[in-house]
């Protein structure tokens, strides 16, 4: 792809097909992956894909909250403003230079209000009028620039969130939170759903739905995969990852998740991505895990893809199991966390990520239990199989916390960062 012509006046320059960095990179100042053509006014930048749809936009001036900053719009139809939490704990908390700032209640300790502030709320509304207005000042626009600019006012707020709409729909419904390793490709992921529901319906849980677990057909799989090429049409090579869904994908089985991949990796043309390499992200269980042979990982090696499979373990400790309601004991916990680093230590394109709570109110037990896994359990230091520390609290940010997660982080072996729950 070789960048169009960039149209320049004395306060505008607008870059269509911009070529930005082909892998996500994690650096303490904005760097976009893929290619999007960009409007630059005195006071705005805004960036649109490849099917003239905005994705991400920041405010130039004094007004706007921090230069650094900007706001990012997702394919659920979301608009995430990233913050640098003043560069103060935020990489160490999550691994990442920036600190997603969402528009509905999540489990976030970081992170102020951005979404009241004035010029933020003038982007996300006034967009389309920063594109109208230069359609409307700008009599020798190229032909390919007045094109794209109306392209791009034709895909409108309206328009934008129908499609979000017809998204979920051929999934099966929102995928209303997503792997914490998703992180790795920003949250970038094509969703696929290959099962629904989960097996254990845990008490605590506030993203579970009431459906019992289910694997979904082979047929209906290919189907939905050949619905979101459409869906996602001439943006595909920004793509290079997918979410298999939804909350135990691993219990569909080998079979399917191996068929998945190998599907999708040629409907979405994977190997004509702008960015490079390729992954693929889903949640499991203990049971789930447990009953995988290793021939699947085995098979994995062959894929071009890099895998992450993400498993709620939430304690190794059985009282805080039972107040959870998690159907587990805490010997299957630890026969699962075993598990996990043997499945991490031995294959190079698996990663096993495991999740436990965080509460000030959780029993006694909890924290040496998790400290006698992470620490004690390793005789180690180990680069992969992050553990995530997963706030128990909506929307409740406790300093009390923060302070227990550094300790904790401090004494584990394996990286461990806080789980902000984020959909798509
Ligand atoms: S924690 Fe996982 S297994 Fe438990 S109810 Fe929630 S989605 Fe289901």
């Amino acid at each position: 792809m070789t960048s169009a012509p960039t149209h320049i006046s004395s306060d505008l320059r607008i870059t269509l097909n911009k070529e930005g960095a082909r892998h996500y990179t994690r650096m303490s100042f904005p760097i976009h992956c893929g290619i999007f053509s960009e409007v630059e006014t005195r006071n705005w930048l805004l960036h649109f894909n490849l099917n003239n749809e905005i994705i991400r936009a920041k405010g130039k001036t004094r007004s706007w909250p921090h230069p650094h900053e900007w706001l990012k719009r997702n394919m659920g139809n979301d608009w995430i403003y990233y913050s640098t939490g003043g560069y103060t704990g935020v990489f160490e908390a999550t691994g990442e230079y920036y600190l997603p700032n969402l528009p509905y209640k999540t489990n976030g300790l970081l992170g102020g209000n951005p979404f009241d502030d004035e010029s933020v709320g003038e982007l996300i509304n006034g967009w389309p009028t920063i594109l109208s207005n230069i359609l409307k000042s700008e009599s020798h626009l190229p032909v390919e620039v007045s094109s794209f600019l109306q392209n791009a006012l034709a895909n409108t707020p309206d328009n934008l969130s129908t499609k979000a709409d017809r998204l979920f729909s051929i999934c099966g419904g929102r995928s209303t939170v997503l792997p914490p390793d998703a992180r790795h490709v920003d949250y970038n992921v094509i969703p696929i759903t290959i099962a629904s529901g989960c097996l254990y319906k845990c008490r605590f849980c506030e993203v579970k739905n009431k459906h019992p677990f289910a694997a979904i057909p082979t047929a209906e799989v290919r189907h939905q995969i050949n619905r979101l090429t459409s869906i996602y049409d001439r943006d595909l090579p920004n793509y290079n990852a997918l979410f298999l869904g939804e909350h135990d994908a691993l219990q569909a089985g080998a079979a399917n998740i191996l068929a998945t991949l190998d599907e999708a990796y040629g409907a979405f043309s994977f190997d004509q991505s702008y960015l490079q390499g390729c992954s693929a992200f889903l949640f499991g269980s203990v049971t789930s895990l447990m009953n995988t042979p290793e021939s699947f990982f085995q098979e994995l090696e062959q894929r071009p893809y890099t895998i992450y499979i993400n498993i709620g373990l939430e304690s190794a400790d059985q009282e805080t199991l039972d107040r959870l309601g998690k159907p587990l004991t805490s010997a299957m916990v630890r026969e699962a966390f075993t598990r996990i680093q043997e499945i991490n230590d031995r294959w190079s394109k698996t990663e096993i990520t495991a999740n436990f709570v965080l509460d000030d109110d959780l029993p006694d037990g909890h924290l040496p239990a998790f400290l006698d896994l992470v620490r004690e359990s390793l005789t180690r230091v180990k680069p992969k199989g992050c553990v995530y520390l997963s706030p128990l609290r909506f929307g409740q940010p406790s300093r009390s916390q923060t302070f227990g997660f550094n300790r904790l982080k401090v004494l584990s072996r394996v990286p461990t960062f806080l789980y902000i729950i984020q959909r798509l």
